[in-house]
Parts: C-alpha cells; sequence; structure tokens
C-alpha cells in the first residue's frame, strides 16, 4: 500500500533523510519512533508529499512517484495531488477551522475536494462522527470539545476523504493523559477495520500492543524494523536497545 524506497531529503544543505526506505502492506499498522530530530515529521510528510524528496521514490496505492534531484514539474505536482488524495493525515495540534461546527470540518472535504452533494458529505460525515464517538458534537464549535474530542473529530476529517493510507504525527502528544486512550482507540478500532496506518508516536505501550511493526528511526534512517514482540524482546541494534530504555 505505502512504498518508499532510498528517500533522501536535506534542509539547507543538512542532510535530514539519509536514503530511507519502507514498504507497507495494506492494513498494517506501522509505528515510527526515534528520537527527536531524527527526521520522523519530515519521513512522514515525504509520503504524502507535503515535503518533496530531494530523490527516491514513492508510491501509494499504487499511484507514485520516482524523483531525481532536479525540477519539480507540473505533471510532477499533479502525481503528486493524485497520491495527496489517497493520504489522510492527522497532526499533534488538532488543526481543525475553529469557525466551523464539527460537522462541517469533517463535511468539508468532501463538498470542496470530492465535490460530494451536501446530503452525501453529510451523511458521510455524521457516519464518520459516530464511528469516532463523537455523534452528539456535531453541532459544536471545536473550543468546546476536549483535546481528546478535538483530535478525533481531526481523525474524522481526514477519514472523510476516504483515504487508503492514514498517517500521524505524534497525535497525542499534545493531550492530557487521560484523554490520549480515547485517541488510541479510534486507530485500534481503524487496524481492526483494516485500514493501513503510520504512526509517529512516543506511545511505547500503544506501539508495543497494536503494531504490526515498529521502525526505530535514528539520524535520518530507519535503523531497525520489527515485530513489537522482536523488538521488545532483542533489538538487534545497541542505539534501539538505549532508546528503548528509556520507555520501560
Ligand atoms: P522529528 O520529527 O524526528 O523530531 P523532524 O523531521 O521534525 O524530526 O526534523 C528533522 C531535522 O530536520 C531537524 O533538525 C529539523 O530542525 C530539520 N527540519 C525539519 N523541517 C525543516 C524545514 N522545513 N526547514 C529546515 N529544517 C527543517
Ligand atoms: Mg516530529
Amino acid at each position: 500500500m505505502v512504498r518508499a524506497h532510498d528517500i533522501h531529503k536535506a534542509f539547507n544543505g543538512t542532510a535530514v533523510l539519509q536514503g530511507i526506505s519502507l514498504d507497507v502492506a495494506e492494513g498494517e499498522l506501522v509505528s515510527l519512533i526515534g528520537p527527536s530530530g531524527c527526521g520522523k515529521s519530515t519521513f512522514l510528510r515525504c509520503l504524502n508529499l507535503l515535503e518533496i524528496p530531494d530523490a527516491g521514490s514513492v508510491s501509494v496505492a499504487g499511484i507514485g512517484i520516482d524523483r531525481q534531484r532536479g525540477r519539480w514539474s507540473r505533471a510532477d505536482e499533479e502525481q503528486a495531488h493524485r497520491l495527496r488524495a489517497g493520504v489522510g493525515m492527522v497532526f499533534q495540534g488538532f488543526n481543525l477551522f475553529a469557525h466551523r461546527t464539527v460537522l462541517d470540518n469533517v463535511m468539508l472535504a468532501p463538498r470542496v475536494v470530492q465535490r460530494l452533494p451536501r446530503e452525501q458529505a453529510q451523511t458521510r460525515a455524521r457516519a464518520l462522527l459516530d464511528k469516532v464517538g463523537l455523534a452528539d458534537m456535531a453541532a459544536r464549535y471545536p473550543a468546546t470539545l476536549s483535546g481528546g474530542q478535538q483530535q478525533r473529530a481531526a481523525i474524522a476529517r481526514a477519514l472523510a476523504s476516504e483515504p487508503r493510507v492514514m498517517l500521524y504525527d505524534e497525535p497525542t502528544s499534545a493531550l492530557d493523559p487521560e484523554l490520549t486512550d480515547e485517541v488510541l482507540e479510534v486507530m485500534r478500532q481503524l487496524d481492526r477495520d483494516g485500514m493501513t496506518q503510520i504512526v509517529v508516536t512516543h506511545e511505547m505501550r500503544f506501539a508495543r500492543a497494536v503494531s504490526d511493526r515498529i521502525a526505530f528511526m535514528q539520524q535520518g534512517r530507519i535503523v531497525e524494523i520489527a515485530t513489537p514482540a522482536a523488538l521488545f524482546a532483542a533489538p538487534a541494534h545497541a542505539d534501539t536497545r538505549r532508546f528503548l530504555k528509556h520507555f520501560l
């Protein structure tokens, strides 16, 4: 479902991604862990081409870009647009539109991007709000919701475009601990439904319990990728072991 091959990315001459590759099968949940600044967010952003890799290839659901250093063409941009349509993204901050109700937030992309008739968009949005446990909050404004509810609304909004893959960048880092679980539970439910998900997280309990595989990143590379059982029982690299120790 997701293929990233040998991605390189530098900012102002500083290499941030140094040849990173990752294949994720349909229905898999892969957690990305690693120290702050190792390139997790940049990699996630490269997967949906919010950030354009300097080199390497990315494809999502068979829609791909093979990037050579040099000019980013109009055709590349169009292909990137098609790729992004298949990807839902959830950030640390909830990024809901403050002046729209929760329902409108979730309806917006289907209405504007997919040009769905209002009634259909609304039916879909209500079903998604129900799925994330926010059926009662449809008419509310984001500021009147708890952080956990806002993040669940953000997930519903990302799902509204019917993505093939969901990407999350530290989705619970801005939440109080007691609100974290309700967000993780939504991701767990999506996993049961067969959604393909890639999650940058520091929630090691979640990563361990729910991931099919966990990738440990360091300095712009995936140092090690394995099932949670294998990674926690016997990390192959000393750096992985050292990193995991902080969470045990
Ligand atoms: P992580 O998410 O693992 O903490 P990031 O991908 O955010 O790491 O950042 C990796 C490195 O790239 C950091 O040193 C960061 O300062 C740098 N970086 C990220 N985005 C940009 C940008 N748009 N411009 C310049 N430097 C950036
Ligand atoms: Mg980050």
